[in-house]
C-alpha cells in the first residue's frame, strides 16, 4: 500500500514537473509579446484571446481591497482601484486588457478602494470618473483638479443615474444619503447590466446604507445574477434582507489572504453557502474572471 502511494506521489510530482515545464516554455516563447503576466498572488493570468465571450468581469486580486473590471470588446468600466501598494500590479493587469476606460467608479475615499487611482489615471486614458461628492470631505475637490490634468469628466454619484459604455449599463443605486459619518456608508452602490446578466457592487456600504438602498429602489432592480459581496465579506454588511433582495447565483469576495479584519466573516460565508449560491474568493484563488457569452451564460474561466 505504502509502495503504491509512493508510486502515485511520484507520478503526481512528475506530472507537476511536466506542467511547470510546459508553462515555463510557453512563458519564454511569449515573453517578447508581453502576453503573459501574473496577478498579485503569482497566479498566471489569462490572455485576452482566452476571453471568448461577449463580455467579461474581472475581480482583480489587489490584496485587501477592491478592483473590478467589466469589459466588452472595446468598452470598459472599472469599479475601484485597490490599494496604493497594489497599484503597479493593477496597472499591469489593466494594460493587458484595455486601452482606455469609459467609466471609473470610485466608490468611496478609502485607500483599499482608491489607493491606485493616481497610477491608473496616469497610465490609462479614463473618459469619466464617478464618485460621491461628500460634504466635509475634500476627495471630490482633489479629483476636480486631476480632471484638468488627465482630461476626464467628473460626475457626482446620484441614485437613479444611468451610464452607458457600449453594451455595459451602470445604474447608480446609492449612496442614497451623503450625511453618514462613516465613509463606508457613502459608498457607491452600482448595478451593472451586460445583456441579461447583472452584477451588483456595493463597495463597503454597511447595513444602514443597504437599508437606504432597499427603501429607495425598485426590488426588480436589486435582483442580480452576480454579487460582489459588500465590505469584503464583513458582517457589518450583507444583511439577510439585502442579500435575499439581490438573490445572486454567484458571489465573489475580494479580500486579502490572512487580512487583519478577519474578512470574510463566517456569518456572511454561511449565509451565502446556505443560499446555494456559488462563492469565489480572491484571498484563496487570486483573480477571478467570469466570461459572459451570448448575453446569458456566465462561465468562470479563471
Ligand atoms: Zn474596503
Amino acid at each position: 500500500m505504502a509502495q503504491k502511494r509512493r508510486k502515485y506521489r511520484k507520478q503526481r510530482s512528475l506530472k507537476a514537473l511536466l506542467f511547470r515545464l510546459i508553462i515555463g516554455i510557453i512563458c519564454i516563447l511569449t515573453a517578447g509579446t508581453g502576453a503573459w503576466s501574473y496577478s498579485l498572488s503569482g497566479k498566471l493570468l489569462p490572455t485576452r484571446e482566452l476571453l471568448t465571450g461577449d463580455a467579461s468581469i474581472h475581480f482583480i486580486d489587489v490584496g485587501q481591497g477592491d478592483a473590478t473590471l467589466i469589459m466588452t470588446g472595446t468598452n470598459s468600466v472599472l469599479i475601484d482601484t485597490g490599494t496604493n501598494a497594489s497599484a503597479d500590479s493593477l496597472v499591469t493587469y489593466l494594460e493587458t486588457y484595455v486601452g482606455q476606460i469609459d467609466y471609473l467608479i470610485l466608490t468611496h475615499p478609502h485607500d483599499d478602494h482608491t489607493g491606485g487611482a493616481d497610477e491608473v489615471l496616469d497610465a490609462i486614458p479614463v473618459r469619466n470618473v464617478i464618485t460621491p461628492d461628500i460634504p466635509g470631505n475634500d476627495y471630490y475637490r482633489v479629483l476636480e483638479e486631476l480632471s484638468d490634468t488627465y482630461d476626464f469628466n467628473l460626475i457626482p454619484a446620484e441614485p437613479g443615474n444611468r451610464y452607458e459604455a457600449g453594451e455595459i449599463y451602470c445604474t447608480i443605486l446609492g449612496p442614497v444619503h451623503l450625511d453618514h459619518s462613516n465613509l463606508n456608508d457613502v459608498s457607491i452602490v452600482t448595478k451593472v447590466d451586460i445583456g441579461s446578466v447583472s452584477l451588483l457592487c456595493s463597495g463597503d456600504a454597511e447595513q444602514i446604507a443597504e437599508q437606504d438602498v432597499l427603501a429607495n429602489t425598485d426590488p426588480a432592480l436589486l435582483d442580480c445574477d452576480i454579487y460582489q459581496v459588500g465590505h469584503h465579506g464583513s458582517s457589518t454588511s450583507t444583511s439577510m434582507e439585502f442579500f435575499y433582495a439581490i438573490s445572486p447565483d454567484i458571489c465573489v469576495i475580494s479580500c486579502g489572504n490572512g487580512n487583519s479584519y478577519g474578512h470574510p466573516h463566517s456569518t456572511v460565508v454561511s449565509l451565502i453557502e446556505l443560499s446555494g449560491s456559488d462563492l469565489y474568493r480572491t484571498d484563496l484563488e487570486g483573480t477571478i474572471v467570469l466570461d459572459i457569452k451570448e448575453e446569458t451564460t456566465v462561465r468562470r474561466i479563471w
